[in-house]
């Protein structure tokens, strides 16, 4: 499942190369599910170049120098990647931009989500996708008090369903709403109306540092012994006391847990 530091990290690797860039060429590969007019795709987007690259929550937005924005929604298992023209695409293929230089910007998916948009003008609010998307867990918006008002409103919510909640935090999801609940030593099926606001004080650390350290150095927090996330497999032990972690359903996932090491309210 694509949660906020898998974007960034796609982010990371194709948008110094896509910066500045003019596509050639748009190929629709999925024009059942990517419904742009094309001479739309021709006016604002064959020969215009890309402006700048963003991230909302697990939208990836490119914005062109028309002054059109193309948004992939990355929904469960979306990727966007830089290739050769020459490699044939994946059977997920929705589009494919082309450089002039021989390479390409491609976006797959093969689940829900997956959608691509087109937008015109600078205001993203237009499409109202993002009305209900959360604050940015890595923006200086959601400080402390923030989060803490935040779950305050949801008190029927569990920890972890408040984390995976998109119309609250945008981008979390259910590999890292464990890892935080485990660093922040707090059992994920808390209810939050028991939590107190010194524990929700500590689930915005956590947050922020799992994200952040995720986000900026992914090879080390995947080969980290210290991380659950590593170890989030039936009968495997706590990295911090090896006692067998419990799993359980929460939020219709798969939750990984130690019993010992995390606490309830
Ligand atoms: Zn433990």
């Amino acid at each position: 499942m694509i949660e906020l530091p898998d974007v960034e990290r796609m982010i990371d690797a194709f948008a110094g190369y896509a910066t500045g860039k003019t596509v050639s060429v748009v190929l629709v590969d999925d024009d059942e599910t990517v419904d742009l007019e094309s001479d739309r795709v021709e006016e604002h987007i064959q020969g215009h170049a890309i402006d700048t690259v963003e991230r909302h929550g697990k939208y990836v937005v490119l914005r062109f120098r028309s002054e059109v924005s193309l948004i992939f929604d990355m929904g469960s298992d979306g990727e966007v990647y830089l290739e050769s023209q020459t490699a044939p695409p994946r059977e997920t293929s929705k589009i494919r931009l082309q450089f002039a230089a021989g390479r390409e910007l491609r976006f797959a998916s093969s689940s829900n989500g997956g959608d691509v948009y087109l937008l015109e003008g600078e205001d993203l609010s237009g499409l109202g996708l993002f009305d209900n998307l959360g604050l940015d867990p890595l923006s200086e918006e959601l400080t402390a008090p923030r989060f803490i008002a935040l779950a305050r409103d949801k008190s029927r919510s569990t920890l972890k369903g408040l984390l995976m909640n998109e119309e609250v935090v945008a981008g979390i999801g259910n590999e890292y709403a464990d890892e935080i609940c485990f660093q922040a030593s707090i059992r994920p099926d808390c209810k939050m109306a028991d939590l107190t606001d010194e524990q929700l004080g500590q689930v915005h650390k956590y947050l922020r540092r799992v994200l952040r350290r995720a986000t900026l150095h992914w090879q080390a927090a995947h080969s980290d012994p210290g991380w659950l996330i590593n170890r989030r497999r039936p009968g495997h032990t706590c990295p911090r006391c090896m006692t067998e972690l419990e799993s359980l359903s929460l939020v219709g996932k798969r939750t990984y847990l130690c019993p010992r090491c995390q606490r309830a309210a």
